[in-house]
């Protein structure tokens, strides 16, 4: 079965986005949760945007050895300098040059002509080769760039040593049979040449990011690019959590495998939320904090005789907590705030006594307490905190 290969960008496209900001420590917090997870590609940074941000990707650079490192950088030499500084203390630096291709990008946001955009990308393509095996090339805002001209941008980059291609929907505009058919289409045009790897890259402006992907994969895309919890540029990008869950459970429909480890998602989840504060949504697919609860009585009876019924999923493959919980009415406070942080909660004084408070009712009415009701108390005591403070990063999207 052929392998997807998972590019994680939370701590590129998921950081530059507002609330989502993340220092050095937190970011190498989360990027070993990613190595947990399993993915393919880091891209932890853009390094041009600060210096921070370069020391950012260092340390994750030297820390991580086992996953590629990506850094972004525009299709500028200053940028691919500050990108390749970055990523000298990676095993495995992975380049990622980008430029927009669509008229409308060139004409009015980069002012520059056809024949500039390609001189560009196959120039600085070229200066990353001399200093790493691994260049990949994005033509931003691909979706609603001139097929032709995209194609043609995509063998220039090929032949200036890009051995993969990210066509991204950079403003989450694409339909699925669109997406899918410009991979088709620029895949003709390549001769399905070996040793090259077409990527999506998908926002959700329309909330057809993962649908989007999904399609690209049928078309024969073997990278997606996406985030943890689906953060990104307004929208956000496509969730991994739901690309690699839709893999794997219609895995037969698609005919592709990932290598993400699924036990791991749910704390990769609770860990982003700890660290930016920023709660999913409690109906979120995968990991919201209601994707396993079952309220009805009807669903109720029907998970009870057999969780089949009304679950395509286990919580237990996505790792949710499912041991027998210690939190009942006779247990503490302590116990309840390990159990939380299990959970991926770090819950204030105030917020503990209110979860305990809650808790210990339901432990009355229930008898038993499990870790999805735990998560729901929990969801709704701790409210979003002030977010961190966004640090100076540019703008541009890839
Ligand atoms: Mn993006």
């Amino acid at each position: 079965m052929d392998t997807v290969r998972i590019f994680d960008t939370t701590l590129r496209d998921g950081e530059q986005s507002p609330g989502f900001s993340m220092n050095t420590g937190e970011k190498l917090r989360m990027a070993r949760q990613l190595a947990a997870l399993n993915v393919d590609v880091i891209e932890a940074g853009f390094p041009i945007a600060s210096r921070g941000d370069l020391e950012a990707v260092q340390t994750v650079a030297k820390e991580i050895r086992d996953v590629p490192i990506a850094a972004l950088a525009r299709a500028k030499k200053d940028d691919v300098s500050a990108a390749l500084e970055a990523l000298e203390p990676a095993a495995a630096p992975r380049l990622h040059v980008f430029l927009a291709t669509s008229d409308l990008h060139l004409r009015v946001k980069l002012n520059m002509t056809r024949e500039q955009a390609l001189e560009a990308i196959a120039a600085m393509i070229r200066y990353g080769r001399q200093h790493v095996d691994v260049v990949e090339f994005s033509a931003e805002d691909a979706g609603r760039t001139d097929i032709d001209f995209l194609c043609q941008v995509c063998r220039v980059a090929v032949d200036a040593g890009a051995t993969v291609l990210n066509l991204p929907d950079t403003v989450g505009y694409a339909v699925p049979e669109e997406y899918g058919a410009m991979f088709s289409k620029v895949r003709e045009s390549l001769g399905d040449p070996d040793g090259i790897t077409l990527s999506a890259h998908c926002h959700d402006d329309l909330g057809l990011a993962v649908a989007n992907s999904l399609a690209a994969v049928r078309a024969g895309v073997r990278q997606i690019e996406c985030t943890i919890n689906g953060i990104g540029e307004r929208a956000g990008n496509a969730s991994l959590e739901e690309v690699v869950v839709a893999l794997a459970v219609r895995k037969e429909n698609f005919g592709v495998t990932t290598g993400i480890r699924l036990d791991q998602l749910f704390p990769a989840s609770r860990l982003l939320t700890e660290i930016t504060g920023a709660q999913v949504a409690p109906n979120k697919a995968v990991v919201g904090a209601n994707a396993f609860a079952h309220e009805a009585g009807i669903h109720q009876d029907g998970i009870i005789k057999n969780p089949l019924t009304y679950e395509i999923i286990s919580p237990q493959t996505v790792g949710v907590p499912n041991r027998s919980l210690v939190v009942g009415k006779h247990s503490g406070r302590h116990a309840l705030r390990m159990t939380l942080k299990d959970l991926g909660y770090e819950a204030s004084d105030t917020e503990l006594a209110e979860i305990y408070r809650r808790v210990t009712t339901l432990a009355d009415q229930a008898k038993q307490v499990r870790a999805r009701d735990i998560v729901g108390i929990a969801h709704e005591v701790i409210r979003r905190r002030p977010a961190a403070v966004a640090t100076e990063s540019s703008s541009i999207d890839a």
